[in-house]
């Protein structure tokens, strides 16, 4: 697809952020380029308009910019999965492993109906740590996770034989 190497260009690499010897993927240069932002959610909203999806469920914080477009264009309710004592209301809690630590990830009760048909949506994969507990948050309230989206691909060996889903960014598919 001709959009690809565009939104690829639109994303800046900055090296050692947050700490040395990281290539942190900057998202923000994409959000600028209206072009490539307007074809990195249209790529999305390809794929998943006709899939039935009820939810489309965005991981704090990037997952936020990029999933209530998707949302909104496929006719799918958003629902923000947060970092812990953010969500004012009876949240639910998965707690996931870090390169160094623990973390843990929120959604608020009532947000989703065990049935549903959900989209995951993130920046960026790297170990699938973040998305497992955002999949295993899901669900534990029995929503079906149809599969996770991201606009960028880290991935290590084996993300998918942990996470067991379809990781889909916009030039990579991993089964
Ligand atoms: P994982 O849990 O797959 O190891 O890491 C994915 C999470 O880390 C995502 O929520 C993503 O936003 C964040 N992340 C890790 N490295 C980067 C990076 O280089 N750029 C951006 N934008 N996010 C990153």
């Amino acid at each position: 697809d001709p959009r690809i190497a565009g939104i690829s260009s639109a994303i800046r690499v900055i090296p050692d952020f947050p700490k040395p010897g990281i290539m942190f993927q900057d998202i923000t240069t994409l959000l600028l380029d209206t072009k490539a932002f307007r074809d990195t959610i249209d790529l999305f909203v390809e794929r998943y308009k006709d899939k039935n999806i009820s939810v489309v469920a965005g991981i704090e914080a990037r997952g936020f910019i990029f999933g209530p477009p998707i949302a909104l264009a496929i006719g799918a309710k958003f629902v923000p999965m947060r970092k812990p004592k953010k969500l004012p209301g009876e949240v639910i809690s998965e707690e996931y492993s870090l390169e160094y630590g623990k973390d843990v990830m929120e959604m608020h009760v009532g947000a989703v109906q065990a049935g549903e048909r959900a989209l995951i949506v993130d920046d960026l994969v790297a170990t699938g740590g973040t998305l497992s507990a955002a999949i295993r948050l899901l669900e534990r309230v029995g929503v079906h996770v149809v599969e996770c989206a991201c606009v960028i691909e880290l991935p290590e060996l084996k993300v998918c034989l942990k996470i067991q889903k379809v990781i889909w960014c916009p030039n990579y598919i991993y089964i």
